[in-house]
């Protein structure tokens, strides 16, 4: 068995990493509204309570719904929620024009019900083992949901883990698309955490203007590309652009890592 030793000094014993393996039944237990398309479902495990299952920032779920209007169907969330709140696991979830699951996520998903998961999936996680020290995060709209989970755990201080240095570039369409914007403004605050936004859509002297590409990438980094790790959340466009700019400025391909929402 392993331990550690937190801050306080008092040696913990650290369990052995919690798996669930096949689909587990998630009970919704609170909705937050977070813009006017975006909601996050709080939710726990229906049998026993709490999140029963280990994950790491920037893996996501998968959700099966086996009747949906007459056929099986399946979707996948990233978890937005930090490994470390055990009492629930989330997921941010933004409409989408047209779309099928999404729409009915959001209108109709109540607080009792219960979906069917599996997870927690995915590479897209911060290794300080692996990754350089200032971990610079790249989204665009819902592709935040990854950088929500990972801000979460290693803000603290003293997080285990952690990048000793954190920034964020997020693009949204307007103001009112800003998703979990008061806890990250409240993040800004401390000095090893840095948070830039443009919008697309219209102006605000608060904040950078138009799309992410090499122009705005290279306003924000300055040419500061030393020592740092790279990764990416948002339509492949952006994803592309972002990462053809990162090579060309000689970042090592090995520092950029990307996370697709298509399937
Ligand atoms: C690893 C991963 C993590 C993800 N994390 C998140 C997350 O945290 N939050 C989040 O909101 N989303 C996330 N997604 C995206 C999510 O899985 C869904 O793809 C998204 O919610 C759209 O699903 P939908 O069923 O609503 O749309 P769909 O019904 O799949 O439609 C998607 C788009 O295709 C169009 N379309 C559908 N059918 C047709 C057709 N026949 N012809 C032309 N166009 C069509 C729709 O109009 C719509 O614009 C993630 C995806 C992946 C793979």
């Amino acid at each position: 068995m392993n331990f550690f030793l937190p801050k306080g000094g008092a040696i913990v014993l650290a369990r052995p990493k919690r798996v669930k393996r096949g689909w587990m039944k998630l009970r919704v237990v609170a909705i937050v509204s977070e813009t006017h398309d975006t909601r996050t479902f709080q939710m726990v495990d229906a049998e026993v309570g709490g999140c029963q299952f280990d994950y790491h920032a920037g893996q996501y779920l998968t959700f099966r719904f086996d009747h949906f209007e007459g056929r099986a169907i399946a979707r996948s969330y990233t978890i937005s929620s930090s490994p470390c709140q055990q009492d629930f696991v989330s997921i941010t979830v933004k409409r989408t024009v047209g779309g099928v699951v999404s729409n009915w996520l959001y209108d109709n998903l109540h607080e009792g019900a219960v979906l069917r998961a599996r997870g927690a999936l995915g590479r897209f996680c911060y290794d300080i083992d692996r990754d350089h020290p200032h971990l610079f995060m790249v989204a665009a709209g819902s592709g935040v949901t990854p950088f929500l989970s990972i801000i979460r755990q290693f803000m603290p201080s003293d997080a285990r883990g952690a990048p000793q240095e954190m920034s964020l570039l997020v693009s949204y369409r307007t103001r009112r698309d800003l998703i979990g914007w008061q806890e990250l403004q409240a993040f800004a605050k401390a000095a090893h955490f840095h948070l830039h936004l443009t919008l697309t859509g219209e102006r605000d002297r608060r904040f950078l203007h138009g799309r992410i590409n090499a122009a705005l990438l290279n306003t924000v980094l300055a040419g500061r590309i030393a020592g740092k790790t790279f990764m990416l959340c948002g339509p492949e466009a952006m994803m592309q652009i972002v990462t053809a700019a990162l090579l060309d400025a000689g970042v090592d391909a090995e520092q950029i890592r990307t996370e697709s929402f298509s399937t």
